[in-house]
């Protein structure tokens, strides 16, 4: 059995069985080493977010955790100093959080904020985590058919994802930002999940892999990218050999997500990558697996993201962490904290 590192994963809500166990059953059946799971404070929750991750991780101590920012006051430039984005960097660094997850760069997001990704507050951020050579996963943009009336397929306009009312930024601006961000930190650890949906113009991430070393995309889906990927078999499969120092393995599952998908979706990109078998992929055409070399596989599957995250997940401070509850619990709704008092008896 192959050794797997799922790199992105999320706990969005509460839910309402004990979300402490949600992941159990696929740990133990689709046999995945350990998990990195993200925190997205944003549209999906609030700071609780960071701190459900919190106690998954006392939980499970074998689990990676991405945190989040939180921007309890928008504009974002009305962030109190102690609560700007590069102080709550340390204060999740300090607690035993592994890496920063960021969904400002998702056109929804990037939207509500009201600042574009070069952002002076973004930037001290980038700069701390450049220094310190921790790992940022992005999320920016989404695939090009959501700003275009023609091509947004349903399943996106249902979920507010299709950018076609003109008060969103640009596919085109987004990806200039983001850029722009590699171009003014260069040695910074960043992965752009769902391949920077760059897979209809795969030239752009050569590009900034030869400018960059420490640049990197991950591999969720994004259907359209595996799409691609069968569309341009010959093409991807040297990319793959070529790159995959530079590829990382995730899922993007999530808590309260649907689960029979994310089995098949499982299979679909464990199959491509680890093998030389065909699956039915996303367009319900065969995808035929890239029969990688074993060391190459093991790069995408774990042992990229160990070497930008570490060999072991941090453990938590237990004693800094409920200093963080305290200090942001002015921002959590009743239910949150209705939910957060017997945790912090059980756990801390
Ligand atoms: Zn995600």
């Amino acid at each position: 059995m192959k050794k797997i590192i799922d790199s992105h994963l999320h706990i969005l809500r509460w839910g309402d069985k004990d979300f402490i166990s949600c992941f159990d059953e696929y740990v133990e059946k689709s046999n995945v080493h350990a998990l990195n799971i993200c925190s997205v404070p944003m549209s999906f929750s609030n700071v609780c977010n960071n701190i459900i991750l919190g106690f998954y991780k006392i939980a499970r101590p074998n689990t990676y955790i991405h945190g989040g920012i939180e921007f309890i006051y928008i504009p974002m430039d009305n962030m109190p100093k102690e609560m700007d984005a590069a102080a709550q960097y340390r204060e999740l660094m300090e607690i035993g959080f592994d890496g920063i997850k960021m969904l400002e760069g998702k056109p929804t997001e990037h939207k509500r904020i009201g600042k574009n990704l070069n952002h002076p507050e973004f930037n001290k951020l980038y700069s701390e985590m450049e220094k310190d050579g921790t790992q940022l996963l992005m999320h920016v943009n989404d695939p090009d058919e959501f700003w275009d009336p023609e091509r947004a397929p349903e399943w996106a306009v249902k979920n507010g994802w299709a950018y076609l009312d003109g008060t969103y930024a640009s596919y085109e601006e987004i990806h200039k930002q983001t850029v722009k961000i590699l171009e003014e930190y260069p040695n910074l650890h960043l992965t752009l999940a769902h391949f920077f949906f760059c897979s209809k113009e795969p030239m752009i991430l050569e590009r900034l892999f030869a400018l960059y070393p420490n640049f990197c995309v991950d591999l969720t889906p994004g259907g359209e990218m595996y799409v691609e990927f069968e569309k341009n078999y010959e093409y991807y499969k040297d990319f793959f050999n070529k790159y995959s120092d530079r590829l990382i393995f995730g899922t993007d599952r999530s808590y309260l997500g649907d689960e029979e998908y994310a089995k098949w979706l499982f299979n679909v990109v464990t199959t491509f990558i680890g093998t030389d078998k065909t699956v039915k992929s996303f367009d319900n055409k065969e995808l035929r697996g890239l029969g990688l070399s074993q060391e190459k596989v093991d790069n995408i599957f774990y042992a990229n993201f160990e070497r930008r995250v570490g060999k072991c997940p941090k453990p938590i401070n237990k004693e800094k962490f409920k200093s963080y509850i305290e200090k942001y619990s002015f921002a959590l709704t009743d239910e949150d904290k209705e939910r957060i008092k017997p945790l912090i008896e059980k756990y801390l």
